[in-house]
């Protein structure tokens, strides 16, 4: 697990994890307030996809 996201743009929280979702591809999610980024290629792809979005895209 990376320590490098950006905390949740909706809560602020630091507590996220990798999302499994489907052949090979994750989504970081929030454990405090549900909110998910944007799927990636694995854990790696899931992070880089939340912090590109995690402040640019903060109103979903
Ligand atoms: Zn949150």
């Amino acid at each position: 697990m990376t320590d490098e996201l950006k905390p949740c743009p909706f809560c602020g929280s630091t507590d996220l994890e990798v999302m499994d979702i489907d052949q090979g591809y994750a989504a970081i999610a929030c454990g405090l307030c549900d909110a998910f980024g944007p799927m990636g290629l694995g854990g790696e792809g899931a992070s880089a996809e939340w912090n590109q979005r995690v402040f640019e895209d903060a109103a979903f």
